[in-house]
C-alpha cells in the first residue's frame, strides 16, 4: 500500500493540479475509512463520497407510504437499516413500538415466507441500487403468495451521477464506479460521462488496494491525457454485466424520475413496477395518496453529504444528538451510511 501511495504521489506531481475524485458506494466508503487511504493520499488527491447507501437515499416520502400502510393494519417487512430512517412523522421503528407490525428481514425471499405463513396483507419495502432489484424482480415474476406486495424504492446509480455532473456543485473530476453495481449493469452505462463530460472513472473492487489502483488508474489517465472507463474489479465486472438480470428488470420496472433524499426529482431514477405487475405494487393496491413529507429532518445535512459537498463533522449535530444508538439522520443509520462510517472509523 505504501508503494503504491508513493506511486499515487509521483504521478499527481506530474499532473501538477488537483484531483476530485468522487465514488457512490458506502462499502468503497468503508474500505477507505476502515484503511485510513484519505490519509495515504497527498493533499492534491481528494476522494468524497456521493449517494452510495440505498437506505440513505430513500426519502422521506418513501418512508411515509410505509408507515400510512403500518398503520391501516398492513405488515411491513424490510431491512433492518430501514426501520430506523426517518419519515415525516418517525421511523417504522418508532411505529412498531406503537403496535403496528413491523418486520426485519434480510431478502425478499423472508418477506415471502412471511406472507405465506400469515393471513394479513405483506408489503416489502424494496430499497437499493440495481444490486438487489433484479431479486425483487425475480420474485414478482415468478408470482409471490396473493397478499404480499412492494414498495419499489429501488434506485439507479448512473442518472444521479449525470444528475451530479450537470449540476457542477460537487465539481468532480473523476469517478470510482461501485464494483456492486457494475456487476449488473456492466461498464458501458458509465460511457457517456467520458465521452461527454470528459471524465476518467474506474471500476472498483472494495479491498484497500483496489481502491489505491483505482486512484493510480485514474491519475495515470489524466497524465496520458485520456478519458475513459476502466475496469479495476475485472474479477467480478464485465463489460455488458448480467444480462439476464438486466432483462428481469427490464420485464418487471419501467424507469420514472423521482426524488431521492437530499436531491431534487432526479430524471429517471427509480425502477417502478410495471402494470402488468400492478397487482404487486403496493402503491396501487392499497392506493397510496401522495406524501408531502419535507425531505431534511431539522439540522440533518444529510442531503449535502449525499451531494458530495458535506462532510458528517460539518455538522453540529454529529456525535453529539447524532449518533448510531440514536441517530438523526440517514446517514447515521445505515452501516453503508457516511455519517456511521466516520462515527466508527474517526475524521477523515
Ligand atoms: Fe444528519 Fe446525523 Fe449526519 Fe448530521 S450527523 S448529517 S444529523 S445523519
Amino acid at each position: 500500500m505504501k508503494n503504491l501511495s508513493k506511486e499515487i504521489i509521483k504521478r499527481i506531481e506530474d499532473i501538477s493540479r488537483p484531483v476530485k475524485i468522487m465514488h457512490v458506494c458506502g462499502s468503497h466508503e468503508h474500505t477507505i475509512m476502515q484503511n485510513g487511504i484519505r490519509s495515504l493520499l497527498p493533499e492534491e488527491v481528494q476522494i468524497v463520497a456521493g449517494p452510495g447507501c440505498p437506505v440513505c437515499c430513500v426519502p422521506s416520502k418513501e418512508v411515509d407510504e410505509c408507515l400510512y400502510l403500518a398503520k391501516k393494519g398492513v405488515t411491513i417487512a424490510t431491512f433492518g437499516d430501514m426501520l430506523r430512517v426517518p419519515g415525516a412523522n418517525g421511523s417504522l421503528q418508532d411505529a412498531k413500538a406503537e403496535g403496528a407490525d413491523v418486520r426485519i428481514v434480510y431478502g425478499v425471499s423472508n418477506a415471502v415466507e412471511i406472507a405465506k405463513k400469515i393471513d394479513n396483507e405483506v408489503v416489502f419495502m424494496a430499497a437499493g441500487f440495481e444490486t438487489t432489484a433484479p431479486t425483487t424482480a425475480s420474485e414478482i415474476i415468478t408470482g409471490p403468495p396473493e397478499n404480499l406486495s412492494f414498495i419499489s424504492s429501488h434506485r439507479l446509480i448512473p442518472p444521479a451521477l449525470k444528475f451530479l455532473i450537470k449540476s457542477g456543485e460537487v465539481n468532480l473530476d473523476a469517478l470510482i464506479e461501485p464494483g456492486h453495481v457494475a456487476t449488473i449493469i456492466g461498464t458501458k452505462p458509465f460511457n457517456v460521462f467520458s465521452e461527454k463530460y470528459n471524465i476518467p472513472q474506474v471500476v472498483a473492487g472494495f479491498n484497500p488496494l483496489d481502491v489505491l489502483i483505482s486512484v493510480y488508474m485514474i491519475l495515470k489517465q489524466f497524465k496520458d491525457g485520456k478519458a475513459e472507463v476502466q475496469n479495476e474489479y475485472k474479477r467480478a465486472v464485465r463489460t455488458e454485466g448480467n444480462v439476464k438480470a438486466q432483462e428481469l428488470m427490464n420485464e418487471v420496472f419501467y424507469i420514472k424520475s423521482k426524488e431521492w433524499r437530499g436531491f431534487p426529482e432526479i430524471p429517471d431514477s427509480v425502477y417502478e413496477i410495471k402494470d402488468e405487475f400492478s397487482q404487486f405494487n403496493a402503491r396501487v393496491k392499497f392506493d397510496i395518496p401522495p406524501q408531502k413529507s419535507p425531505n431534511a429532518v431539522k439540522g440533518c445535512i444529510c442531503g449535502p453529504i449525499l451531494r458530495g459537498i458535506a462532510r458528517p463533522e460539518e455538522c453540529k449535530l454529529f456525535r453529539t444528538e447524532c449518533n448510531p444508538m440514536n441517530p438523526v439522520g440517514a446517514c447515521m443509520v445505515s452501516k453503508e451510511g457516511t455519517c456511521n462510517i466516520a462515527h466508527r472509523y474517526g475524521s477523515m
